[in-house]
């Protein structure tokens, strides 16, 4: 396999095979991003994907692959067929592949589009919404408004395909910590996704972010506010079922819950985390990573 890059892929897909057809991020603008930097975004040759598929496809069954790097989905139509197609054809016991996209590449393509991806094995769509709240999109200049967030949401769901949301703990800052969390579960409940991962944000050296914290201009939450954030998005999530997870290492209190059902349950434990303030109970800062 050749890669470019670092290669960055969900959690969830940590057993599957990378199958890196892109490069980098299309719009890699978002302030708090620094995955992508310094890779000028481009779509590899179907010739060059092929010598990868070909490569893998001798060693035994592969059920899970994913599909890099940070927005795939932006491959045209054409070429993202042709890829699924190859795949099915090559690849013993294929079971689901995953992809990273955003908004506007899920509106760029029909509801027929994403349907035809599904029936040829495009079965979840990673989609990172970070906030629910306007001010707090504009500040990290995410390329989508909330509404058109929610609006790629259906759509994916509508063909068939799982959903899985990315959110980010303290994005909003000191000053819109409440309206962030706040937002964030309203919206998320509007999306009604088959997954949520929350995650902390860590302002990485280099990003425009990281000016915005040095200047003043950002005032990160304390991790007790994190948690306060974590439990008002919580308990405004009205979700049918979804699973919901802030296990990711960057988390200082990692909880995996399926809701509506153990909905109460987490937010009890958090409130009692808020109650006793014990530094012991979150996950010691050494350990926290992206
Ligand atoms: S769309 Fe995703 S990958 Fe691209 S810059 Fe924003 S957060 Fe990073």
């Amino acid at each position: 396999m050749k890669y470019e890059g670092s290669i960055y892929r969900p959690p969830s897909e940590a057993d599957s095979l990378i199958l890196q057809v892109a490069v980098g991020c299309s719009y890699n603008k978002c302030t708090f991003c620094h995955s992508f930097q310094g890779k000028e975004f481009r779509i590899k040759s179907f010739e060059e994907i092929k010598e990868d598929i070909d490569e893998v496809c001798a060693y035994g069954p592969i059920p899970r692959i994913f599909l890099a790097d940070g927005d795939a989905l932006i491959i045209p139509q054409p070429g993202l067929v042709r890829i699924l197609e190859y795949l099915k054809l090559k690849i013993r016991g294929l079971e689901r592949v995953g992809i990273y996209a955003n908004a506007v590449d899920v509106m760029k393509k029909t509801p027929e589009e994403l349907k035809e991806l599904n029936s040829l094995g495009l079965g979840i769509i990673y989609l990172g919404l970070e906030s629910g709240n306007a001010e707090v999109l504009k500040r990290i200049r995410k390329n989508a408004t909330a509404g058109q967030m929610v609006r790629a949401a259906k759509r994916v769901k509508e063909a068939g395909i799982l959903l899985s949301i990315t959110v980010l703990l303290g994005v909003g800052g000191v000053d819109l910590s409440r309206e962030h969390a706040e937002d964030t579960g309203k919206i998320l409940s509007e999306m009604d996704p088959d997954y949520v991962g929350a995650l902390s944000l860590i302002v990485v050296p280099g990003t425009p972010m990281a000016n915005d914290l040095q200047s003043g201009k950002l005032v990160l939450p304390t991790p007790f506010e994190l948690i306060r954030e974590l439990g008002i998005m919580i308990a405004n999530c009205r979700f049918t079922n979804c699973f919901f997870a802030s296990n990711h290492a960057s988390n200082y209190l990692p909880l995996r819950i399926r809701m509506p059902q153990e909905k109460e349950k987490a937010l009890q434990l958090i409130r009692e985390v808020l109650k006793r303030k014990d530094p012991e109970l979150l996950r010691p800062e050494y350990m926290r990573a992206l």
